[in-house]
């Protein structure tokens, strides 16, 4: 949804998508987003869910009328509820969600009385054994029936792949299937160079016109229409499936962003590539536009190569 937002940059961008990171920990260890033996924030560092409803709060008023969630995994946050339902109060066109699934289960009825409906899930393999590879884990059943169950709690589900090279690119066709028989869209990501992926990242990356064709060989892909500044590419296949690219390094869309990012420790980034931003933790609400306005201007026009941050610690 396009807003009236204040916050419209030197190129004319209307910034109106916010990301929050609600916590840098996760429970996975998924080789591409974080090490074996991460650090993460003392949960000191963090706000609390009192300052971070109020950052969100004003930012709506400048304009913000998306928010997604994310971390790290947000929904380890011991005041998870506490905050989706703070940000369901807010008025929001779109609440969404981007978990690895592993504790969403449990929180389906919550959110169901919520306004957080559009929940996306990681899945980068349909396969067990590669799943628990990936993500250093044994939780591949319970991560794919969330997918089913939130599917069938009705709300809007979308899967999220990261297509690499060698590891689950053999199973492009398989995600295809697995939306048509399904109804879930699957949104194919290019591996970014973000942190861990930079090292042998040239070998892993798959850019998504490469998906593209492979899939063409199998299906008719019918283009969708989306926004100016959607992050994604949408098609519909012959089989029924419905397919999404993210090709963040291949086809970047930097100059139709339309978003600002915070992170858990009160930071307000202007670009997931770009590790400045200025701190809203304790500031005073009546310093807060001069401070959007000075982020804004941090916000680049053209994609920046790579950022040596972790994913995880920038808030996927
Ligand atoms: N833990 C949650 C999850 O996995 O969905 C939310 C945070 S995670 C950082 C958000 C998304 O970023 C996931 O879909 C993950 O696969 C993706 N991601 C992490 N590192 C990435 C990278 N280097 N390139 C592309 N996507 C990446
Ligand atoms: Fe955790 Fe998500 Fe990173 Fe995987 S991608 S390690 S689930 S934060």
């Amino acid at each position: 949804m396009e807003s009236k937002s204040v916050l419209v940059d030197v190129h004319g961008r209307q910034i109106h998508k916010l990301r929050v990171q609600l916590t840098d920990a996760c429970n996975f260890r998924c080789f591409y987003c974080m090490p074996l033996t991460p650090e993460f924030l003392p949960s000191s560092a963090l706000l609390s869910s009192d300052e971070l409803i109020d950052i969100c709060s004003a930012l709506v008023d400048f304009g913000i009328n998306e928010i997604r969630v994310s971390g790290g995994e947000p929904t380890l946050r011991k005041d998870f509820e506490v905050i989706v339902r703070g940000l369901s109060d807010l008025p929001l066109g779109k609440l969404g969600l981007t978990t690895n699934g592993f504790l969403l289960e449990g929180k389906l009825d919550f959110l169901k009385q919520t306004r957080c409906q559009h929940i996306n899930i990681s899945l980068d393999s349909l396969r067990a054994e590669r799943f628990h590879e990936i993500t250093k884990t044994k939780y591949f059943q319970k991560v794919y029936d969330a997918v089913i169950q939130t599917k069938a709690k009705g709300f809007k589900v979308k899967v999220n792949t990261v297509v690499m090279r060698g590891i689950n690119d053999d199973e492009i066709m398989d995600f295809v299937a697995f939306s048509a028989d399904h109804d879930v869209e699957v949104r194919f990501l290019e591996l970014m160079k973000i942190g861990c992926s930079n090292q042998n990242h040239s070998l892993y990356f798959v850019p998504a016109q490469e998906i593209i064709k492979r899939i063409e060989k199998f299906e008719i892909l019918l283009p969708q229409s989306v926004n100016r500044d959607s992050t994604s590419f949408n098609f519909t296949t012959t089989s029924g499936a419905k397919v999404g690219f993210i090709a963040s390094e291949s086809q970047a869309f930097c100059s139709f962003c339309s978003r600002l990012r915070l992170t858990a420790a009160g930071k307000l980034r202007a670009c997931i590539m770009s590790e400045a931003g200025l701190n809203l933790r304790g500031v005073k609400r009546e310093l807060y536009p001069e401070i959007f306005k000075t982020v804004l201007r941090m916000k680049p026009f053209t994609r920046i190569d790579h950022i040596k941050q972790p994913m995880y610690q920038i808030g996927g």
